[in-house]
């Protein structure tokens, strides 16, 4: 249990409301061509410096774990230089990818404390969610050289996805990864029937002891498709997009650029105050990581255990 201090320090940091973890999407380009996508865009990527500058900012003001993600991390150049740095500050740092790359790209792995892939279905029906062919073979291929010890697997449960998606259980166990199902964002890409019928399976799963991270609570709330949460995330995180921008996700307002601007100062701006404010009040986000870090932060026992055992690898009990 060498990471029980870890945590101990990143939950007294939230109950203090001084986020320590950096979602970070740092790049906007995908090769994927997913209809629902929100997150793959055209504004410019920062470049190597800004990015390296901001996580020393980031470490002297106590932030110690990040997430990149995108658009596909994997597809940045420089990816390899950017996670030795931001390794060598000291952080804790996982990657979400969709895997076309993961065979290519297997140095970067070397370097993670855990690895996200995003699977959504087996076989060719991924390969049609993503719009991209042989991608799923090339997930598997990928995912038997890659030397990242955690893997994890995020499965988005939709219309698009149902009933397939629910095989890639099959995979979580097979890798010894833990699975995270997710409920879209965006109540029109999932029916009613589909998220009772998905997520009552998927309860079910858990309790016969497959490897499936959600918590009870979040998998009732995704039968039922209301989550009715107090956000806390911005307690524990902050999100940076592929510009650097840090926004106000309630009222969509920039903050300040964290590659141009010094850290501290866009943190104590009146705008980023008044979000963690708001966000107490707010319950967009259909997300595990919104829901389940809010959780967390409030003290919810189920929560704290299963962040507990996510932080310390072990995952033969999830709750
Ligand atoms: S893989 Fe992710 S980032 Fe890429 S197009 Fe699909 S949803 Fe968007
Ligand atoms: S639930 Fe609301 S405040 Fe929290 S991350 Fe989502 S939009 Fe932002």
């Amino acid at each position: 249990m060498k990471n029980f201090p870890v945590f101990i320090h990143a939950l007294s940091r939230a109950l203090a409301r001084k986020p320590f973890f950096i979602s970070h999407l740092i790049t906007g380009r995908c090769n994927c061509r997913c209809l629902t996508c929100k997150w793959r865009n055209t504004m410019p990527d920062g470049g190597f410096t800004g990015i390296i500058n901001f996580y020393r900012q980031a470490r002297n003001l106590g932030f110690y774990a990040t997430t990149l993600w995108g658009g596909e991390p994997l597809l940045r150049e420089d990816i390899l230089e950017i996670v030795k740095e931001i390794k060598k500050l000291g952080f804790k740092t996982g990657l979400i990818t969709n895997g076309y790359l993961l065979s290519e790209k297997v140095a970067v792995t070397d370097y993670l404390d855990f690895l996200i892939v995003s699977i959504d279905a087996p076989g060719k029906k991924l390969d049609e969610i993503r719009g991209i062919d042989g991608l799923y073979q090339r997930i598997i291929d990928g995912i038997g050289h890659q030397r990242c010890k955690r893997i994890m697997i995020n499965t988005v449960v939709s219309d698009f996805s149902y009933p397939e998606c629910l095989k890639t259980i099959d995979l979580a166990r097979q890798y010894n990864a833990v699975i995270f199902f997710e409920y879209p964002s965006g109540k029109m890409l999932i029916s009613k029937e589909t998220a009772r019928d998905a997520f009552r399976r998927i309860l079910r799963m858990k309790e016969m002891g497959y490897p499936v991270g959600n918590s009870k609570r979040y998998l009732t709330s995704a039968m039922s498709g209301n989550f009715y949460y107090s956000c806390r995330a911005h307690d524990i995180s902050i999100t940076i997009d592929n510009a650097g921008f840090l926004k106000n996700c309630i009222t969509g307002r920039v903050i300040g650029n964290v590659y141009k601007e010094n850290l501290a100062e866009v943190l104590n701006r009146s705008e980023y105050q008044i979000l963690k404010n708001l966000s107490r009040h707010c319950h967009f986000c259909t997300d595990s990581g919104a829901f389940e870090s809010s959780r967390t932060a409030r003290l919810k026992i189920d929560a704290i255990l299963n962040s507990l055992r996510l932080f310390a690898g072990r995952i033969s009990k999830i709750y």
